[in-house]
C-alpha cells in the first residue's frame, strides 16, 4: 500500500516536472506560491501583530510577560528565551479566546516558519468573527 502511494507521487512529482500545465489541471495551483491568498504577520501599533490571510485579519494583543520558562514560539517553533519571545492574546469570538507564543523578531520568525508555518497558524485563529477584533 504504501508502495503504490510512493509511486503515485513520484508520477505526480513527474508530470509536474515534465508538463506543469498538466499538472496544473490536474492538482491545482497548490505548488505555486504566487497563487495563493495574501498571508502575513504584521506588525502594527503598541506591539501588537496583525495577522492577514486574504480578506480575514485577526490582532494579536501582548500580553505581559509571566514567569521564567522558556517560550514555544507557535509559528516557527523554536524554543525562546522569555526575552526573545512573547505571549499574545487573540480574540476571535465572543467567548473565544486564543493565546499564542511568538518571536518578538517577527520577520526572521516568519522566514523560519516559511508559507506553510504560517498557513499552519492561520488555521488555528481562523475564522474570527469581524466584530470581536480588538480595537482598544
Ligand atoms: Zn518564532
Amino acid at each position: 500500500m504504501s508502495d503504490s502511494r510512493r509511486s503515485d507521487h513520484s508520477v505526480r512529482d513527474l508530470l509536474r516536472e515534465l508538463f506543469p500545465d498538466t499538472h496544473r489541471e490536474l492538482f491545482g495551483d497548490e505548488a505555486a506560491p504566487s497563487a495563493a491568498p495574501t498571508l502575513g504577520l504584521y506588525p502594527v501599533a503598541d506591539g501588537r501583530l496583525a495577522l492577514v490571510h486574504g480578506d480575514q485579519l485577526a490582532e494579536f494583543t501582548p500580553l505581559d510577560p509571566r514567569g521564567r520558562n522558556a517560550l514555544h514560539c507557535d509559528l516557527c517553533h523554536f524554543t525562546r528565551s522569555r526575552s526573545e519571545a512573547g505571549v499574545y492574546r487573540v480574540r476571535v469570538g465572543a467567548r473565544r479566546t486564543r493565546y499564542v507564543t511568538l518571536c518578538l523578531n517577527t520577520p526572521a520568525c516568519q522566514k523560519r516558519a516559511g508559507a506553510h508555518g504560517l498557513q499552519n497558524l492561520a488555521e488555528r485563529i481562523f475564522p474570527v468573527e469581524p466584530s470581536f477584533i480588538d480595537d482598544h
